[in-house]
């Protein structure tokens, strides 16, 4: 296995789409016909496969995702599930990263919607070789041409179609081959699973031709002795214009354009060929590099089973109470039962099983090759966009970034029983979701759990709710601030009293400055050199401080961009202890806080917006009336990408006002950027 040839056979996707452009039904399809399912679900029935989280199903989105395997014409093709919604961000830039290619779905009705506009750009960010499936041509409405204009207009991609569809809306039979100049259609009562070849109608012969020269010339130009064969007026073989369309796709010119219709069973086989055919394998992806945590020097590997193992972790889920974790293997074997090296926390663990994974089942298996997308079993303190590796051979490949939870919620359950229960599955879902975080509020009593968006919030809570059964009332979604001070000050704390007996005593002075926006936090001793002060007070006083960053003064959000310096520290014989040294530096340092006046940081999002031109202007009026700042107009073809810093809780409702302002046109994408000074509250 895992030679050049089985490499070569692998083909790790993803299908990324606009919500409902019917991504999750299109691979109900795939699955079935390639034997993976025996039964095909539909969403509306809550039965998909791949959407099998309860809330996934009710809401009929797709929210994690799920990698599960297939052969086709004698290759393995390994897919990604991507969820559609930008509150996921995360998500999808997990699944990007160790995706070598995409078929992107459009709906024949919708054409481009606002979320592929954003998922195409995030995927032209990673460099991904994608094509297109036009999907319910079934539709009343359905406009191939339209839907592949828009490709053109909105995305300014290139798109090259290797099919004309037979018939649209209820008359919608099948799709002409423009490689083989043939008819494919769907009539037997079989779910799909057989279709007829059939010469293509007269009507359409003219314009099969020259939609077919018009494939033709788009992509030779990738090879200079298939240019000149074609420039004289020789045919070309299928296989030859298969292999130009490959790498005109692998090089990103093009966009293959296919279409059908997922729910009426058409044109899902000749998308799996092209898969096959067109889709990258991890051979012509350029090897992966890393830095050498010991050297610092840049290193890559390739991936073959000679090059020592890396592998990067893109997913972390509880399966059954146990942690599985999902991994790409760039290089090298990941054996069961065998050591692995984190490189990122310097930490060495085993791996028990290894999986193929299938949706919510998988197959257990001795080891993982180059290119294998698995589930691993057995490994605790793995985090999501960690790389595992040989520790002979160690690599730290770019880690997938980690976003700032900038909004929260409330959860207050209803009994004790429900409160303990809720701990125990925030710390389940924390494992789960790097992005999702939460804390107990001792004023309110409150547990506050913070995520990436609304949507992210409404998510979690749905599943606390409904998944787990819990009973809480839950609040209104609230931006995180941060806090900070204002001006330099020096602070004092006194501890002083008796415990069951014993005196406690500990005296501290801290010197409190703020620091530049974003340079968190920094402590500093700054001490007489005698007397000397014993180690574990030191700690103590530490401990201290660090304890007090968690709780302003002004609203008890956490404190940032403050620099703390232990001055002074007066211990007595006999009656210190390190309790009351941390008593008395929490002390000093919230003193210091109080009279150094408090100031509340606000997150500023970094936002891109995606519009036509003509409402570009429009768009960043409305940006100046948010309080934000416009860093960047960049106008392409006809669409201007605005990039931007906005306050969050400006942001409140900001996809429904683009939509309106833009008449649905204009997409955006957030994310975290800086925490600033935020007005005085109303
Ligand atoms: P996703 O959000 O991209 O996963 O989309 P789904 O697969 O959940 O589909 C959204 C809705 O569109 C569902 O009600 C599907 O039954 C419907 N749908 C999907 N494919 C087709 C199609 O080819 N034709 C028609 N008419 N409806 C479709
Ligand atoms: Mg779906």
């Amino acid at each position: 296995m895992a030679g050049k040839a089985a490499l070569s056979k692998i083909r790790n996707i993803g299908i990324i789409a606009h919500i409902d452009a019917g991504k999750t039904t299109v691979t109900e399809r795939v699955l079935y016909y390639t034997g993976r399912i025996h039964r095909m679900g539909e969403v509306h029935d809550g039965q998909a496969t791949m959407d099998w989280m309860e809330q996934e199903q009710e809401r009929g989105i797709t929210i994690t995702s799920a990698a599960t395997q297939f052969s086709w014409a004698g290759s393995t093709v390994q897919l990604i599930d991507t969820p559609g919604h930008v509150d996921f961000t995360i998500e999808v830039e997990r699944s990007l990263r160790v995706l070598d290619g995409a078929i992107v779905i459009f709906c024949a009705v919708g054409g481009v919607q606002p979320q592929s506009e954003t998922v195409w750009h995030q995927a032209d960010r990673y460099g991904v070789p994608r094509m297109a499936f036009i999907n319910k041509m079934d539709r009343v409405g359905a406009d191939f041409f339209g839907a592949v204009d828009q490709m053109r207009k909105k995305l300014g991609a290139k798109p090259v179609l290797l099919q004309l569809p037979l018939g649209a809306e209820e008359n919608h039979t099948g799709v002409v081959d423009l490689i083989a100049m043939k008819g494919l259609v769907w009539q037997a009562d079989d779910l799909g699973m057989t279709f007829e070849e059939v010469p293509i109608p007269d009507e359409l012969s003219e314009e099969a031709l020259r939609y077919r020269e018009e494939l033709i010339e788009a992509v030779v130009e990738t090879d200079d002795d298939l240019t000149e064969k074609y420039l004289s007026g020789e045919t070309l073989t299928e296989e030859e214009i298969c292999s130009a369309i490959r790498k005109a796709t692998l090089a990103m010119d093009v966009v293959p354009v296919l279409c059908g219709s997922g729910l009426r069973n058409k044109g899902i086989q000749p998308l799996l060929d092209a898969v096959v055919r067109y889709l990258p394998s991890p051979l012509d992806v350029p090897p992966i590099s890393g830095i050498d945590p010991d050297s610092f020097e840049i290193v890559t590997r390739s991936p073959t089973d000679s090059d020592p193992m890396c592998a990067i972790v893109f997913k972390i889920r509880m399966d059954e109470g146990r942690r599985l974790t999902y991994v790409r293997v760039y290089s090298g074997k990941l054996k069961a039962e065998g050591p692995i090296y984190i490189s990122t926390t310097k930490a060495k663990e085993r791996v028990a099983r290894i999986f193929e994974m299938h949706a919510n089942q998988r197959k257990r298996i001795k080891e993982a090759h180059a290119g294998a997308i698995v589930g691993v079993v057995g490994l605790k303190s793995v985090r999501t966009g960690d790389t595992i590796c040989d520790e002979a051979h160690p690599i730290v490949l770019e880690p997938i970034d980690a976003y700032e939870p900038v909004m929260s919620v409330a959860i207050e359950p209803r009994t004790t029983g429900d409160q303990e229960k809720l701990l125990f599955l925030l710390d389940k879902l924390v494992s789960e979701d790097p992005t999702f975080r939460y804390r107990l509020d001792d004023e309110s009593g409150q547990t506050i759990i913070s995520g990436m968006g609304e949507l992210h919030l409404e998510v979690l809570v749905d599943r606390l709710l409904r998944e787990f059964n819990l009973q809480a009332n839950v609040g209104r979604p609230q931006v995180v601030y941060r806090e900070t001070i204002a001006r330099e000050v020096e602070a004092e704390g006194i501890f002083d009293r008796e415990i069951s007996g014993k005196t406690h005593y500990g005296r501290v002075r801290l010197h409190l400055e703020p620091l530049k926006r974003n340079a968190g936090f920094t402590y500093r001793v700054a001490l007489p050199p005698e007397p000397p002060v014993p180690e574990e007070f030191m700690t103590a006083i530490e401990e201290g401080v660090q304890e007090s960053l968690l709780g302003g003064i002004v609203a008890g959000y956490p404190i940032i961009d403050i620099g703390a310096t232990l001055i002074e520290a007066t211990v007595r014989e006999n009656e210190s202890s390190e309790i009351a040294f941390k008593v008395a530096a929490s002390l000093a340092f919230t003193e210091g806080c109080t009279k150094g006046g408090g100031v509340l940081l606000e997150p500023v999002m970094e936002v891109e917006v995606t519009v036509p031109e003509e409402y570009a202007s429009a768009v960043i009026g409305d940006i100046g009336s948010r309080r934000g700042k416009v860093v960047n107009v960049n106008p392409r073809r006809a669409i201007t990408l605005i990039k931007a810093l906005i306050p969050l809780s400006e942001m409140f409702g900001y996809s429904t006002d683009l939509r309106s302002a833009s008449k649905g046109r204009g997409t955006f994408t957030m994310q975290f950027s800086y925490y600033d000074e935020a007005p005085a509250r109303k």
